[in-house]
């Protein structure tokens, strides 16, 4: 490990000075804790933050700004960690980690969850669903509630009660100036504008307030599975059937080479599939008819779409995106898809080095319309698709170039289906227009009205 600190190196002097006012723990390059502490879920991110503060409530976020603002430091702010381009992390700056501000209160008369920035959708979801409650949340169980929301926020509720960041009721967000306040449709409405969608831009959220809808706990979902040869009939016959879905069905398709899943019979793991996610946020009375039609697509090699709690299938994909592996990923926005859209996909989907690599395709549409445009930063509301291709490698499986050129060649090859503009929480190593476009053209232009707002914004993407 190379500890040898910068010009913006941070003295143990000024260390000190803010340990008085910090309650939680801070991890400088010399500490045995440092190395496990910067480390964030893509292995491919290796950056070294002059110090990391790791609070242990708003206190500790307060006395960290401040500190950072004083002496003009970078700063990075780490929810989940999951964000593949790692901007939780910051080389040399002061690295802020909500990581262990896991408070969540439910209330479930007013339907309402007060929840803090360290949560994880597994954590949250845990505490909602005691009540029989959810919101729209990220499907694997470990993505933090903060990054994701603040991005936009797409789930398999989204269909049905619109992205986590709508939501939103209030957040109580610290301001570049080390000021708490809270934000809502009538407090801060500019601020609160531009945090539903437009990520981490303008200050720290500390807390997030947001409504919750019954569900389950037992719902119908789970995957069909069907042969990579299959694919093309099998991807016509879903874009047919979900033009005129119910809005409680949220479908994700996934282009991969099956998983060795106790579920799939083993002399199909390995093998390249198509997989159709289903859940459905309703009554399973309900839902059995209208999930019919999915489990004859094609000729599936397994379907295992049952009940089950909506936990269960919350976590259904945690497998397969583990912390420590490396990982890349590019992604479009795409309106209904054409023949031509799907053959350019699948002439493209199995052509990895890694097993592990996939193409992952939610479908939006539904109450994620129900908003304008520009009622939130959100840039993406029009399209009716994101598609997000992954290469993902295991530390220990050589190469890693080949999946990421694999991932450039599919995203280019779909480029002439995009809709424009790109899901900020699917951003990876992009350039600055690109980022740019994650707001979309008419909503950039509030952006940067929301952003005077703030007189120094804390670390962007
Ligand atoms: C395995 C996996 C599954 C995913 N599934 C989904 C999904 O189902 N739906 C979806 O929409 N996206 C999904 N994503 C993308 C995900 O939304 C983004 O990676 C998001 O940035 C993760 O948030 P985080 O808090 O875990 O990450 P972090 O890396 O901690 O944070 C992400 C960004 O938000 C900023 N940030 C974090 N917390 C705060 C805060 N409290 N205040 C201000 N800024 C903050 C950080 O500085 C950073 O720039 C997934 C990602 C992965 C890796």
């Amino acid at each position: 490990m190379d500890t040898t600190l910068t010009s913006r190196s941070i003295e143990r002097v000024d260390i000190e000075a803010l340990r008085v006012h910090f309650q939680g723990q801070l991890i400088s390059p010399h500490d045995p804790a440092y190395d496990e502490t910067r480390r964030i879920w893509n292995a491919m991110i290796n950056r070294q933050p002059g110090l990391i503060a790791v609070c242990s409530g708003v206190a500790d976020v307060m006395a960290a700004v401040r500190f950072a603002r004083k002496r003009d430091l970078l700063v990075s702010v780490r929810g989940g960690g999951h964000n593949v381009a790692g901007s939780a992390v910051c080389d040399e700056g002061l690295m802020i980690d909500l990581s262990r501000m896991k408070g969540m209160h439910v209330d479930p008369d007013r339907r309402t969850a007060h929840a803090e920035a360290g949560l994880l959708w597994g954590e949250f979801d845990h505490e909602t669903q005691a009540f029989g409650l959810a919101t729209t949340g990220g499907i694997v169980t470990h993505t933090g509630i903060a990054g994701l929301t603040l991005g936009g926020g797409f789930g398999w509720l989204m269909r049905k009660h619109g992205l986590s960041s709508d939501n939103l009721l209030s957040v109580d967000i610290m301001t570049a100036d080390g000021e708490l306040v809270r934000a809502s449709e009538t407090r801060n409405a500019d601020l609160f504008w531009g945090i539903r969608g437009g990520g981490g831009n303008f200050g720290i959220i500390t807390s997030f307030e947001f409504a919750l809808h019954p569900l389950g706990p037992e719902i119908l979902a789970g995957p069909v599975v069907y042969p990579a040869d299959q694919a093309e009939t099998v991807m016509r016959a879903y874009r047919d059937y979900i033009a005129t879905a119910p809005n409680e069905l949220g479908t994700i398709v996934i282009l991969h080479h099956a998983p060795a899943a106790s579920w799939l019979p083993e002399d199909i793991h390995g093998q390249p599939i198509v997989s159709i996610g289903v859940c459905y946020a309703g009554p399973i009375a309900d839902a059995e008819s209208v999930v019919r039609p999915l489990h004859s697509l094609g000729d599936p090699l397994a379907d295992n779409v049952r009940p089950t709690t909506y936990k269960a299938n919350q976590a259904m994909f945690d497998p397969g995106a583990p912390h420590g592996w490396n990982y890349y990923w590019k992604s479009h926005y795409i309106g209904v898809l054409s023949d031509d859209a799907i053959r350019t996909m699948i002439d493209k989907a199995w052509q990895t080095h890694s097993p592990k690599s996939y193409t992952i395709m939610f479908h939006l549409g539904g109450a994620v319309r129900h908003l304008n445009d520009d009622a939130t930063a959100f840039g993406g509301r029009g399209a009716e698709h994101a598609i997000n291709i992954d290469a993902a490698w295991p530390t220990e499986l050589e190469g890693g170039s080949e999946d990421i050129e694999w991932v450039h060649a599919m995203w280019s090859a779909l480029a002439s289906y995009s809709t424009g503009g790109v899901y900020m929480n699917f951003l990876g190593d992009e350039g600055q227009e690109r980022v740019k476009a994650a707001y979309g053209r008419r909503n950039m232009n509030n952006w940067w009205r929301s952003r005077i707002v703030m007189t120094r914004p804390t670390s962007s993407v």
